[in-house]
């Protein structure tokens, strides 16, 4: 596979490594809770994870907003110091959430 893959791959790893104790697994799909609630219903947001996007989003009202997961990595992995921006990306979809 291409570079496409191990960027994904990478951004899989430190995902769970950032959310190891809420991650589940379902379909070959990852979804993980967040700390943020959804502002209509109160529940609480999750984030999916699938080969090509992060989707963040509330399954009570069905609404979800996606990134796709290149341009992510682009923004928040610095792979020099292997830190994830983990609170940086969660501001952002947060913010698209809120939006939409
Ligand atoms: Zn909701």
């Amino acid at each position: 596979m291409g570079t496409d893959f191990c960027i994904a791959d990478d951004l899989r790893k430190l995902c769970i490594a950032n959310f190891k104790p809420a991650e589940k697994v379902y379909m070959g799909l990852v979804y993980v809770d967040t700390v943020n609630t959804c502002p209509r219903c109160g529940g609480v947001l999750e984030l999916v994870e699938d080969d090509r996007f992060i989707w963040f989003g509330c399954r009570r009202c069905m609404r979800y907003v996606k990134r796709e997961k290149r341009e992510v990595t682009k923004r928040y992995v610095d792979y020099v110091k292997r830190k994830f921006d983990w609170r940086g990306m969660m501001n952002e979809l947060y913010e698209l959430y809120l939006k939409s």
